[in-house]
Formats: structure tokens, C-alpha cells, sequence
């Protein structure tokens, strides 16, 4: 990276590039506003990293991030422990959150299954899935993973895999997004809608 000045700069501005979606002219925008910052701002910075990765870890039961044995979805007696909604991500979690519809529980993948990426399934949280399957407190597998390719994939590896233990798998149905037009549509997204027609 470019010197802006004062090698402790670059240096923090080379970390700034690590994180996704931040380019070389953001992260020396963000070191610049760093020295912007007083002293204890700067400290509070460092000290909530440190604090995040020191705190947080991932839950006994459906691998979510909490400062808990179990975040507080899987504490949460008002919640359907037995319907598992399989995401990606954390991030997914606060997307189902959203429709405030959903009232079952999580399980976080931490990643999908990609061989370019050299991403295989070991490296996600599947068999904390599947022992949560076999100790039989589910009924439901919801699999909610994006429907990319890598998406698509990794929900039918993990059907496969749960078809012995009998549980009831579905696959979030996928189609027009509201307020699309059928024009603009891309021939998967179509398809998908058309599979995944209701009566009216
Ligand atoms: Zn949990």
C-alpha cells in the first residue's frame, strides 16, 4: 500500500484493507479518521475488538454468536425449539427476525460449501446439526441458505444427510421478488417461481 505519511498510518490503513468491502482509498480514509478521534475514542475502538473477540463465541447449540452457553434464541422457552432454520450466517438470523413471522429456532453453517474456495463440508457446522437431529428434539429442518449455486449445493448435501434420521427437510421456496416484473426476471429465478406456484 501506498505510504500516506507516517508508516504507523499505512500500517493501520493495510489492516482497514483486510476487512471486506473496504478498498485501499476507504481504509486510508478510516486511518486518517482514527487520528480524527480523541484518545479515548481510539481506546473504546480497540478495546470493543478486543472485547468482541475475547467475549463472543459461538452457542452449544446452534453455533450463533452470544456471550452465552446458548444465544437466546435457544434459551428461549416461547420459541418452537423443534423447527431449525439453517442459514449461512448471523447475519441471516436478523433477516428472518425481521418478518417478526418466524417463531422457530437457528442453526448457523458459518459458511457454504464451495471447492473453488476450498471450502469443504468439515469446515461448516454440520455435525453439530446432525447430532441436534439425532438427539431428537427436532421435527422440522428448515433449509434457508441463498439460492446461489454454493447455496443450492450445500442444502441438498445436508438433505441427503439428514434423510436417514427421518426429519421432516424443507427448502425456503424461492421467486419474484415483490414488486418485480416478470420481464426482468432471470430464467432461475422464474423457473423457481414457477416450481414453487400456490393455489389462489
Ligand atoms: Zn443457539
Amino acid at each position: 500500500m501506498a505510504d500516506i505519511g507516517a508508516l504507523p498510518l499505512t500500517l493501520l490503513s493495510e489492516q482497514f484493507a483486510k476487512l471486506p468491502g473496504i478498498g485501499m482509498k476507504s481504509a486510508q480514509r478510516l486511518a486518517y479518521h482514527v487520528m480524527e478521534m480523541s484518545d479515548s475514542e481510539a481506546r473504546a475502538l480497540a478495546q470493543a475488538i478486543l472485547d468482541a473477540k475475547k467475549k463472543v463465541h459461538t452457542c452449544a447449540i446452534c453455533c450463533n454468536f452470544t456471550e452465552n452457553e446458548r444465544c437466546r434464541f435457544c434459551s428461549d422457552p416461547r420459541r418452537d425449539q423443534g423447527t431449525v432454520c439453517v442459514v449461512e450466517a448471523p447475519r441471516d438470523i436478523a433477516a428472518f427476525e425481521r418478518t417478526k413471522e418466524y417463531k422457530g429456532v437457528y442453526h448457523v453453517l458459518h459458511g457454504l460449501i464451495s471447492p473453488i474456495d476450498g471450502i469443504g463440508p468439515d469446515k461448516l457446522r454440520i455435525k453439530e446439526l446432525l447430532s441436534r437431529v439425532n438427539s431428537g428434539t427436532v421435527n422440522e429442518v428448515i433449509m434457508a441458505t441463498n439460492p446461489t449455486v454454493e447455496g443450492e449445493a450445500t442444502a441438498m448435501y445436508i438433505c441427503k444427510l439428514l434423510k436417514p434420521f427421518g426429519v421432516k427437510v424443507t427448502r425456503l421456496a424461492f421467486g419474484l421478488p415483490i414488486g418485480g416484473m416478470l420481464e426482468y426476471a432471470d430464467e432461475i429465478t422464474l423457473y423457481k417461481a414457477l416450481q414453487n406456484r400456490s393455489e389462489i
